[in-house]
C-alpha cells in the first residue's frame, strides 16, 4: 500500500483539445472534496508537467513526450492526464501508446458504474456496475505489423507457406500480416490484478472474457492461464467455473451445485469466462451477473467503450492505466477538437477518474464527496450538451 503524506505532490498533464476545458475544472472539484473533507489538514500539490501540443510549445518543436514528463510520471508514482493529441504523419506513435509501453503500464483499468438520472439505451442501466481490466501491453494491439507488399510482409507469408506448412489460406501479394502476442507471464499479471481488487472491493465475481473457441493459443490459452492463476495463487478465496465443470465430470451435477453454492457462501470469488462476443449480448442482456472482468486488449477496447455507452457515454468514463508501481488516471475519450475551448465539454471522465485516484491515494472521504457531487449534478440536471441531447431523446 501507498505511504501518502498529508500533502502529496501529483503531476498532471492539462492535455490538448478540451483537455484546457476539463483538466482546470478537475482541480477545482479535486481541491473543493479535499478541503471539505479534511478542512485543511490535507491538500494536494498539483504539479503540471507536460506533454503534446503543449509541450511542442514550452520544449520545442517535435518535443511531444518530453524525457523529463516520463521520469516525472515515474518517479511520483500517482498523476493524472487529460487526452492527448496523436501526431500525424513522422512515424510517432500515439503518445498514449508511448506512454503506456515505456512506463509498463500493463492493465488498463475502467469501471462502469451507472449515475442515477444518467441516460441510456438500456432498461435497466441500474444493474450495469462492473469493472474492467484490459491487458494493455500485448495482443493484436502491440504493433507488430507490416504493411501489405513490403518486403517484410512477403517474407513472412513465403516462411509461412514454405517452413511453416501453412496452407490452408492462401496470402495474396496484398496481404498486411499482423502479429498477436499473448504471453503466460503478461495474462497472469493482469488476472492476478484483477482477482486482487475483486477480493478487496468485496465483488463477487471475475469473468475472463476471450474468442478462445477460435484463436486457441492466444485467447484460448488466456482462458487456461487465468483459471491455473485462480486455482493456484488463490486456492482459499475463488471457486472457478474449471472446478465446477471437474465435480460435475466426476461426481455429477448435484455435487457440482453444492460445491458452487458452498463456495458462494463462504464468499469466495467465482472465477468464470465467457465468449467475447456472446458477452457483448449478455451485458445488454444480463449486465446484473458481471462484476469483474479480465480480457484481453483488444476485447477490453470494444467491451469498454460499449460498456461506457450504456452509462452516459465517454464524457463520463473515467479510466487508469497501472504498472506495478506506476498509476495514471485519465480522462478516456480523446481531444474532441471540434468543441476544444468552447466550455461545453463533459468534465465527468477526468472528475470521475481523480476520484479513482483519491481512492488509490486511500483518501475515500474526498473520493466519496465527489460522488455525491456528480450524483447531485445528474439529479439536479446541471449537466453538459452531451448528456442533454439523450436526455431530450429520451423524454
Ligand atoms: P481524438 O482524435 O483525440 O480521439 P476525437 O475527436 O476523436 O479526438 P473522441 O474522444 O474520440 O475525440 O470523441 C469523439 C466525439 O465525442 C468528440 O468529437 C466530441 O464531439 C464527443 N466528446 C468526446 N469527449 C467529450 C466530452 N468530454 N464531452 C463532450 N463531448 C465529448
Ligand atoms: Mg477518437
Amino acid at each position: 500500500s501507498l505511504n501518502v503524506p498529508s500533502r502529496p505532490i501529483i503531476p498532471f498533464i492539462e492535455g490538448d483539445g478540451i483537455g484546457l476545458d476539463i483538466t482546470p475544472a478537475m482541480h477545482r472539484v479535486v481541491n473543493a472534496a479535499v478541503e471539505k473533507a479534511y478542512r485543511g489538514e490535507r491538500a494536494i500539490a498539483w504539479m503540471e508537467v507536460f506533454a503534446g501540443e503543449k509541450a511542442c510549445a514550452v520544449y520545442g518543436q517535435d518535443q511531444w513526450l518530453p524525457a523529463e514528463t516520463m521520469q516525472t510520471l515515474q518517479d511520483y508514482v500517482v498523476s493524472i492526464k487529460g487526452p492527448l493529441t496523436t501526431p500525424v504523419g513522422g512515424g510517432i506513435r500515439s503518445l498514449n501508446v508511448t506512454m503506456r509501453q515505456d512506463l509498463d503500464l500493463y492493465v488498463c483499468l475502467r469501471p462502469v458504474r451507472y449515475f442515477q438520472g444518467t441516460p441510456s439505451p438500456v432498461n435497466d442501466p441500474e444493474l450495469v456496475d462492473m469493472v474492467i481490466f484490459r491487458e494493455n501491453s500485448e495482443d493484436i494491439y502491440a504493433g507488430i505489423e507490416w504493411r501489405a507488399g513490403s518486403p517484410e510482409a512477403k517474407k513472412l507469408i513465403e516462411f509461412l507457406q514454405q517452413e511453416m506448412g501453412v496452407s490452408s489460406i492462401r496470402f495474396p501479394e496484398t496481404s498486411g500480416i499482423g502479429i498477436k502476442p499473448v504471453s503466460s507471464e503478461g495474462t497472469k499479471r493482469l488476472v492476478r490484478r484483477a482477482i486482487q481488487y475483486a477480493i478487496t472491493n468485496n465483488r463477487v465475481s471475475v469473468t475472463l472474457v476471450h474468442k478462445g473457441n477460435i484463436m486457441k493459443f492466444t485467447e484460448g490459452a488466456f482462458r487456461d492461464w487465468g483459471y491455473e492463476l485462480a486455482e493456484t495463487e488463490f486456492a482459499d478465496q475463488v471457486f472457478t467455473w474449471r472446478q465446477y465443470e471437474r465435480i460435475r465430470k466426476d461426481e455429477g451435477r448435484a455435487a457440482a451445485d453444492t460445491a458452487m453454492a458452498a463456495a458462494e457462501d463462504a464468499g469466495r470469488i467465482i472465477i468464470k469466462d465467457v465468449i467475447a462476443d456472446n458477452f457483448l449480448q449478455q451485458i445488454l442482456l444480463r449486465p446484473a451477473e458481471y462484476d469483474v472482468v479480465a480480457t484481453l486488449n483488444l476485447n477490453g477496447d470494444y467491451i469498454s467503450d460499449a460498456l461506457a455507452a450504456e452509462v452516459g457515454g465517454i464524457g463520463i468514463a473515467p479510466g487508469a492505466n497501472l504498472s506495478d508501481t506506476v498509476a495514471i488516471f485519465e480522462a478516456t475519450h480523446g481531444t474532441a477538437p471540434d468543441i476544444a475551448g468552447q466550455g461545453r465539454a463533459n468534465p465527468g471522465s477526468i472528475i470521475l477518474s481523480a476520484e479513482m485516484m483519491l481512492r488509490h491515494l486511500g483518501w475515500d472521504e474526498a473520493a466519496d464527496l465527489i460522488i455525491k457531487g456528480v450524483n447531485g449534478a445528474i439529479e439536479a440536471r446541471t449537466v453538459t450538451y452531451d448528456f442533454a441531447r439523450q436526455m431530450e431523446d429520451a423524454t
